[in-house]
């Protein structure tokens, strides 16, 4: 997804006269890492004073998108003290909008709708740690054999649970995938996302979709 600059009349919290700059309002994370880095770094949409030399958030509405992650999150960091019910009506209508408009992208997953771009990091942030733990869970399931089903991102994310998922056999059944998440988690107890996944199977969740 490419990324969308506007530009617009930014206001300086020292009341100084307002000045143009440029922001971004969507973010391709698949195609930008740089202004994914930004956003962590808390640089994106940062401006400066002409004026007073003051550094201040040209705080805009701001989409944040990546397909292949099926991650999408509206986020309208200057709602805070409206009331975000509207707002987020506002947000619901935007992303009908992205769906029709985007059709072929098949986007058939709810995104997130959030007020502050520390909320966009936290959950950035949580979808760092799913990604790390499925790799050591990848790396473990190697190492004994099995075999790999990665799971539906949005899937993953909303139950907690990992990316991929550990497969003994070539079936991918409720027994095999019990039975490689249970071997894979005694290797390294400390794998919560693995963890949450065989106790939500075991007590009768039916086993996910793979891709
Ligand atoms: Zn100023």
């Amino acid at each position: 997804m490419k990324s969308i600059k506007s530009s617009g009349s930014a206001v300086c919290p020292d009341g100084c006269e307002p000045f143009d700059a440029e922001f971004w309002t969507l973010i391709g994370a698949d195609e930008d890492e740089s202004l994914k880095q930004a956003l962590l770094g808390g640089e994106l949409n940062l401006v400066r004073c002409p004026e007073c030399g003051k550094f201040f958030y040209h705080d805009r509405d701001i989409i944040y998108f990546d397909p292949p992650a099926q991650l999408l999150a509206f986020v309208a960091p200057n709602a805070g003290k409206k009331d975000f019910d509207k707002v987020k009506a506002k947000m619901q209508a935007d992303f009908k909008l992205l769906k029709e408009n985007l059709a072929s992208l098949n986007i058939d997953y709810a995104p997130f709708y959030l007020r502050t771009l520390e909320e966009l990091k936290a959950m950035l942030d949580y979808e760092a740690k799913i990604s790390e733990q499925s790799e050591v869970i990848a790396a473990f399931a190697a190492q004994r054999g099995f075999k790999l089903a990665p799971l539906r991102r949005a899937d993953a994310r909303a139950n907690g649970w990992p990316f991929y998922i550990p497969v003994a056999g070539a079936d991918y059944n409720k027994e095999a995938v019990l039975k490689a998440s249970k071997e894979v988690l005694a290797q390294n107890p400390d794998m919560g996302l693995l963890a949450a996944f065989i106790k939500g199977i075991s007590a009768g969740e039916p086993l996910p979709p793979r891709i």
